[in-house]
């Protein structure tokens, strides 16, 4: 018995209940059984990647310490004081959670003010929040469309869109990779008379590239379906003034929903939808993931908030981002390196096999540079991949000796590269190709 000083627990029972039970959580396991395989080998050979703990500091790295490229903080705000004063102020005011959902009393001032700062910065006439990015996306999808209705997903989109898309019951279509043609054609066959909704991503966090807004919006809109896009990695980074991929093809006005995650480069966690008041309070009062969850905590939505006005107010912290993402790009493009579509700060290096992509991985941290490794099930195995992510705060030198150790540890592991490399770094870097201006690429 509980608490009365043998030594059963609640767990316990007798010999044989045990067995029974314990088989049948195995039976639970059983089709991970694969995936679990994989986990043990990697933390048996010391390559496991995932659950490490780092230090924010540490992306401002000066010379030694280790450079991270694992954070979607492209604007550098994590670390910024005033975003740190924001977030410790509003837990002074209104305590660590309000542990409520926003319908119910979950709100401060300050998510009120977030969600009239985020629809007006976006062009948008309303905007409602959510406790992460994730739930946006399910939330969002799973409540604009039902049962008779079809959502036409990039391939590469996010696990969130596709999971909204799943739960909300209706018909689930993807479409090829950027592909307004291949969108066409899906339309074409569609009847005029059923709900379309088509999902794109602003920047595609898988490959780095830029979805082409304008093609994919026309032939959404020539069908009359509605456009919704997902500027989580777009958002700060993309547009004159940081709105996204919305803002940089002139479309703010066309898309019909934007959401945007707060976790990138607003420097907090959350996310957001913006768009027409009417979409917006029907997502407000419908989507579960939104009304079934405790609102995001006050620091999160000052933060959020502060990152915003820093945002607007500091457009050369984009610059910076874009001068450090071409140089960076450019380095392991000259060194050979498969870096697939990337136009951005999202840059992959495709290894093309799972378990040289975590030795990969495993000897930059070890060698002080942290990059993400992504293996099956999250993409393919002969796309696995590490992927840098880099910000406004990098250092020239930072990234100058992540590229070198890069460079190297590629070369110990064999990483395949699609032309020879390059000779080391130089301070005088001569270009064999012309390559387009950070402001150019931008408008890529
Ligand atoms: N959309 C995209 C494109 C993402 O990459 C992510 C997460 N990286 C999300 C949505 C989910 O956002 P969050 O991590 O803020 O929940």
């Amino acid at each position: 018995m509980v608490g009365n000083g043998t030594k059963k627990n609640a767990k316990s029972g007798n010999g044989r209940d045990q067995a029974t039970r314990a088989k049948s959580r195995v039976a639970f396991v059983a089709p991970f059984a694969a995936l679990l395989e994989q986990v043990h080998q990697a933390r048996a050979a010391d390559l496991y990647p995932f659950y490490s703990s780092v230090d924010p500091d540490a992306v401002s790295n000066g010379s030694g310490r280790p450079v991270v490229l694992v954070a979607n903080d492209y604007l550098g705000l994590a670390a910024d004081e005033r975003v740190r004063h924001a977030a410790r102020e509003a837990i002074t005011r209104f305590g660590t959670s309000r542990c409520s959902s926003p319908l119910a009393g979950g709100h401060s001032p300050l998510h009120t003010e977030l969600q009239t700062r985020v629809a007006a910065f976006l062009q948008q006439e309303s905007a409602a929040l959510f406790a992460s990015g994730y739930q946006a996306n399910v939330g969002i999808v799973s409540s604009m469309v039902g049962r008779d209705d079809l959502v036409l997903t990039d391939v590469l989109n996010h696990a969130s869109i596709v999971d909204g898309a799943r739960l909300s019951g209706a018909e689930v279509r993807f479409f090829q990779h950027n592909s307004a043609s291949h969108l066409r054609k899906i339309l074409a066959q569609e009847a005029r008379d059923r709900r379309i909704l088509v999902v794109v991503e602003g920047i595609y966090s898988a490959d780095g590239d830029i979805a082409c807004l304008p093609e994919l919006c026309s032939a959404a809109h020539e069908h009359g379906a509605m456009v919704m896009i997902d500027e989580a990695h777009s958002l700060g980074v993309l547009g004159e003034g940081g709105r996204g991929a919305a803002e940089h093809f002139g479309l703010l006005a066309e898309v019909d929903l934007i959401m945007g995650t707060m976790s990138k480069s607003l420097a907090s966690v959350g996310g957001f939808v913006a768009g027409d008041r009417c979409l917006v309070d029907t997502i407000a009062h419908s989507a579960r993931s939104l009304i079934f969850s405790a609102a995001l905590p006050p620091a999160g939505a000052a933060a959020a908030l502060t990152s915003l006005q820093i945002i607007e107010s500091e457009p050369d912290r984009r610059e910076r981002l874009w001068e450090n993402s071409q140089f960076f790009l450019e380095e392991l493009q000259d060194r050979g390196f498969d870096t697939m579509n990337s136009v951005t700060p999202v840059i992959p290096i495709r290894v093309g096999d799972p378990g040289k992509t975590l030795e990969f991985a495993a000897r930059l941290r070890g060698a002080g540079v942290l990059v993400c490794p992504a293996i099956p099930p999250m993409v393919q195995s002969h796309l696995s991949r590490v992927r840098a992510h880099v910000t406004a705060s990098h250092t020239r030198e930072s990234l100058e000796r992540a590229v070198t150790v890069i460079d190297e540890v590629a070369a110990a592991v064999g990483v395949r590269r699609t032309t020879s490399p390059a000779p080391a770094l130089s301070g005088a870097r001569s270009r064999s190709k012309k390559r387009p201006a950070a402001a150019e690429l931008q408008r890529a």
